[in-house]
C-alpha cells in the first residue's frame, strides 16, 4: 500500500482523524511537496523534519490534531500564524475551499516572520496548486493580520508565551483559535496547545494536551 495512505488510515485508527473533512484533506494533500527533497522518502512518516532556518513541518498528527479543534467548514476566513512550509495551510484550504464547491470562498491568509520560509511556503504551495485559496504574508503574525474583517478561525503554528491580544480581537464572535502557550525549554518543560472559542457570553479557554513547538517571534513573541 502506498505510504500516503497507510499515514492516513494510521491517523484514522489512532483516532486523531475524526471527521470525513479532515480525512479528506489528509487524503488531498501531497505532503512530499511539502518537505525538502533530502526527506522525500519519509514525507509520510508521522513525525517533524527539518525545513530549513531551525524551523520544522509539525508531525501529521499534530497537523490533523488541530485541523479537527478548528471545527473547520467550507466557506471560512482562517489565519494561519507560521507558515512554514505551508503544509498544514493547504490541509485548512481543502476544508474551507474545496475544489468541488467553487461557491464557497473560504480562504486561508498564512503569516510567516522569516522571508526565506515565507518564499518557500509561497512556491511549495503554488507548485502543488493551491495559491489560488491560500495567501503568504510576509509579516509578523502575533500583532495581527492587515485585513478589515474578522477571521473564522486562527491558528498558530509556534509556541506564545500568551495569547496575543491583537489575534483575539481579530477572532469573529462564533470564532475558534488553536494555539500553543509556553516557553521553549527543551524536554524539560510542556507548552499547553489551547482551544479558544469566542461567543457572545465571551472567551472560552479550554487546554487540549501538552505539546512541544518552535517559539513564536515577534512582537508578542518570544524576543
Ligand atoms: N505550519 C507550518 C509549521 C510551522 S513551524 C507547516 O505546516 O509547515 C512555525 C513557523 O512559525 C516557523 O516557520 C517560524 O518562522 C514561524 N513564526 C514564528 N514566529 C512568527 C511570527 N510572529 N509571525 C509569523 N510567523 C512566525
Amino acid at each position: 500500500m502506498d505510504p500516503h495512505k497507510i499515514m492516513v488510515e494510521r491517523l484514522v485508527s489512532m483516532g486523531i482523524i475524526k471527521s470525513e473533512e479532515v480525512r479528506r484533506a489528509a487524503e488531498a494533500v501531497p505532503r512530499e511537496l511539502f518537505v525538502p527533497p533530502e526527506y522525500r522518502d519519509q514525507a509520510y512518516e508521522d513525525r517533524p523534519l527539518p525545513i530549513g532556518e531551525g524551523q520544522t513541518i509539525s508531525a501529521p498528527h499534530m497537523v490533523f490534531l488541530m485541523d479537527e479543534l478548528l471545527d473547520l467548514k467550507p466557506g471560512l476566513l482562517v489565519l494561519e500564524v507560521g507558515a512554514g512550509s505551508g503544509y498544514q495551510a493547504a490541509t485548512i484550504a481543502e476544508i474551507v475551499a474545496p475544489k468541488d464547491r467553487p461557491d464557497d470562498w473560504g480562504h486561508v491568509i498564512s503569516a510567516e516572520i522569516n522571508p526565506f520560509l515565507s518564499s518557500l511556503a509561497f512556491e511549495n504551495l503554488k507548485a502543488a496548486g493551491y495559491s489560488d485559496r491560500v495567501s503568504v504574508l510576509n509579516i509578523d503574525g502575533s500583532e495581527g493580520f492587515p485585513i478589515r474583517r474578522k477571521a473564522d478561525r486562527i491558528l498558530v503554528t509556534a509556541a506564545a508565551p500568551s495569547i496575543p491580544e491583537p489575534l483575539l480581537n481579530q477572532l469573529a464572535e462564533g470564532g475558534r483559535m488553536v494555539i500553543p502557550v509556553g516557553p521553549v525549554r527543551g524536554f524539560l518543560f510542556g507548552q499547553d496547545l489551547l482551544l479558544v472559542v469566542k461567543s457572545e457570553e465571551g472567551i472560552k479557554v479550554e487546554k487540549v494536551i501538552d505539546v512541544a513547538f518552535v517559539p513564536l517571534r515577534g512582537k508578542y513573541g518570544w524576543s
